[in-house]
Parts: structure tokens; C-alpha cells; sequence
């Protein structure tokens, strides 16, 4: 079931003061550049918007890199689903990942716990150190070993990319201590589940995906609470990997349909999963609809549903997936995911092309992010791909 007050949040959220405008729809602001009547107020917004704060009540925005209205309202729309007190928007997933390990950076705390899998761009990121920072791996029940004093971050994901395991993150919380907890909920969705109410200090969205949802925004989010916003809004004006306010708008739009989205391509997974799972060319489903991918029954208790993303291996490893994939005929060959149409990609020669071959996916495994279509259709189209 759809939660009533998720499906209301959505379509309302950051538009509560749309009536008192006298619109209906939020207005665009694209300016990059923002009058200053008073320069000597000028320069105080300017502190105040450079140092993290929003700006003053009456005080001029000043320039797009410190502040975009189009922008916030998106911020705030997601931070209510996401049930943290703000957000801040980013160019793409990645910068918002960047911006993250900066502020550790920043902080004096370089080094990074990280637990596998995690995305292959996040993977590549940490184990280049190419922002200084230091990272050691860990599984789950190692976090507490790991850390250091110098740690500034925990980063997981779940449910995790590309094999779609779950972690418990009341228990990534107990084991980070005093140490901020960064959890990728892209896959997931505030719909499905609200990483905050288990302790996350920042929730991270590639919001290209299900915020987005139809394949044409590039986009990121990180939700946080206050605190956290003002240390990352400072390094996004520094660095400049910010959100067109344009793909703002779309994002917010996107978010009023974002529960239902999310709960008619799951309804097509849980099919696609339990059919594929029967298959006897299928050796193997990852799907926390599945009881047997979800041992600890966090489906239910930290998730509110199973997701639309699912994985599964064939046998005869590298050739016989790629073949597989290429006799797709309705379902489209193509990375990234959370969109209306299901694409099909192959993990270890693309997203996870750049992780190290300790961490690579098997090579056998494919990667499905069911769109709306019919389920019976895209079955139709992945018995046919599958069989001899
Ligand atoms: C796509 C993705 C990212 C990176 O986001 P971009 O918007 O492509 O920069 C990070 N994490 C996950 C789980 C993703 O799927």
C-alpha cells in the first residue's frame, strides 16, 4: 500500500505558499544574477548565503551560485519526504557524493569507512582518493574496527548496486558511533524507505533516477538536517556543481508522482522476479522481494516494499549475459535507472567498469530497472531474450 500521507507530502510539498502567490504552478527563476538596491545589505546576504545560512529575509540573493529559489523549493519538497529538516541540490549524484567527502575533507577527517557494494562511480571515487580523503572497506559488522579518529564518514548503500543486498541501518548507526552516517537511498526512495528515521545524518540521491524518473534530468541531492546543509552549501557555491533551476522544476514535478511511480514499477518487479526465479536458465534472482535476499526481514520493517530494481545471473558467465541482454527487443540496453521504461545492463562491463577486480560484480549478472510497461509484456520480452 501506498502510504496516504506519503502520496499527499508529494504532491504538496515545497508548494504550500503557491496560493498566496497566486499561481498554481511554481514559478521558474533563472536569473543568475540578482539586483542589490542597498549594497551595503548586499554584502551581508552576500556573508550570509556564502557562509551556508539562507538568505535573509529581505536581503538580495545575490548570484545563482549561492542561492536559487527554483532550486530550493525542490530542496524543500525533498526534505519533507525525506523527513530531515533540509536539503541541498547538486549538478549530479556525484557532485553530491563530492561535496559530501569535501565537507569530511574539510573537517579535518579524511579517512572513509565505506562498505561494498556501492555504486561504481562512489567505489571509483573513494579508492582513487582523488579528494583526499583515505578510505578503508569494510563489511558490515567491521565498521567499528575501522574506524579512526580521523574518520569523518560511514557511506552505504541499500538496497546495494548491483546486487541489490540490504543492510541494517539502525545497526550501521550503532556500529558508526559519534561518526556521520552517509546512506545512498537512491534505489530505495523516500516512498520506499526514510534512511533519517534510522539515524542517517545525510541521505544521498543520484536524483537522475526515480526523483527524476523519466530519463531527463541529471541530477543529485543529499538530505540532511541544518547542520549538515551548512557545511555542504558552502562547498557547492566554492565548487559550482550546482542544479539548473530548470532541471529543479522538473525534479519537483517529478516527486508529485514519485509514490506512484515507485509502487506500479514495484508491482512489476515482484512479477518479474518471481517469474525469472522459475526460469531454469536463471541461476540465481537478487530482489529483497524475495525472502531469500532479505534473511533479516528488513522488507517491512526499515523498507516499506521490496523497489523496481532487480538483478539476476545466467550461466555461461560474460557472453551468455551479454547475449542475453542483446536480445531484448521492448526492454532497452542502457545504464542508469528509476525511469518509465525498463532498461537492462551489464554490471561488470559497464556501471562497475571502473571498481577494482576484488569488488567487480560476477560476470554473469545482469541488472533490471522495471519501468511501467505491462508486466506481461516485458516477461514476453525476457523469456524470449532468455531462451536457447
Ligand atoms: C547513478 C547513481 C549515482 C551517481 O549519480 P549521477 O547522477 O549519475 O551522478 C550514485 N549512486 C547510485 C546508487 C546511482 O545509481
Amino acid at each position: 500500500m501506498i502510504s496516504a500521507n506519503t502520496r499527499t507530502a508529494a504532491v504538496h510539498a515545497g508548494r504550500r505558499d503557491l496560493g498566496e502567490l497566486g499561481v498554481h504552478v511554481p514559478p521558474i527563476d533563472l536569473s543568475s544574477t540578482y539586483p542589490l538596491p542597498d549594497l551595503v545589505k548586499g554584502g551581508e546576504s552576500y556573508d550570509a548565503l556564502a557562509g551556508g545560512d539562507p538568505p535573509p529575509a529581505d536581503g538580495s540573493l545575490v548570484y545563482q551560485r549561492l542561492w536559487n529559489p527554483t532550486v530550493a523549493r525542490f530542496e524543500t519538497g525533498l526534505a519533507e519526504l525525506e523527513g530531515t529538516g533540509e536539503a541541498v541540490a547538486f549538478a549530479s549524484g556525484m557532485a553530491a557524493f563530492t561535496a559530501c567527502l569535501l565537507a569530511s575533507v574539510a573537517a579535518g577527517t579524511p579517512h572513509i569507512v565505506a562498505v561494498r557494494p556501492l555504486y561504481g562511480g562512489s567505489d571509483h571515487l573513494l579508492a582513487t582518493g582523488l579528494l583526499g580523503t583515505a578510505v578503508s572497506w569494510a563489511y558490515p559488522e567491521e565498521i567499528e574496527t575501522a574506524l579512526r579518529p580521523d574518520t569523518g564518514l560511514v557511506v552505504v548503500e541499500t538496497p546495494a548496486n548491483p546486487d541489490l543486498r540490504l543492510l541494517d541501518l539502525a545497526d550501521v548507526k550503532r556500529r558508526a558511533g559519534d561518526v556521520a552516517v552517509l546512506v545512498d537511498n537512491t534505489f530505495a526512495t523516500p516512498v520506499l524507505q526514510r534512511p533519517a528515521e534510522h539515524g542517517a545524518d545525510l541521505v544521498l540521491h543520484s536524483a537522475t533516477k526515480f526523483l527524476g524518473g523519466h530519463g531527463d534530468v541529471v541530477a543529485g541531492v543529499v538530505a540532511c538536517g541544518g547542520e549538515w546543509a551548512r557545511r555542504l552549501r558552502p562547498i557547492r557555491a566554492i565548487t559550482g556543481g550546482l542544479l539548473h533551476p530548470w532541471a529543479a522544476y522538473m525534479l519537483h514535478r517529478g516527486l508529485q508522482t514519485l509514490p506512484v511511480r515507485v509502487h506500479a514499477a514495484q508491482e512489476g518487479a515482484l512479477k518479474l522476479a518471481n517469474r525469472l526465479a522459475a526460469h531454469p536458465a536463471v541461476t540465481k534472482v537478487h530482489y529483497p522481494g524475495l525472502a531469500e535476499c532479505d534473511p533479516h526481514g528488513l522488507v517491512g520493517r526499515q523498507m516499506a516494499g521490496p523497489g523496481a530494481v532487480l538483478s539476476f545471473e545466467v550461466d555461461g558467465g560474460f557472453e551468455r549475459a551479454l547475449q542475453v541482454a542483446s536480445r531484448c527487443r521492448l526492454i532497452t540496453r542502457a545504464v542508469s535507472l528509476g525511469g518509465v521504461d525498463t532498461l537492462i545492463q551489464h554490471p561488470a562491463s559497464l556501471t562497475h567498469r571502473p571498481v577494482t577486480e576484488d569488488a567487480k560484480p560476477v560476470a554473469g549478472l545482469l541488472r533490471v530497472s522495471v519501468g511501467l510497461e505491462d508486466p506481461d509484456d516485458l516477461w514476453a520480452d525476457l523469456s524470449h531474450a532468455l531462451a536457447d
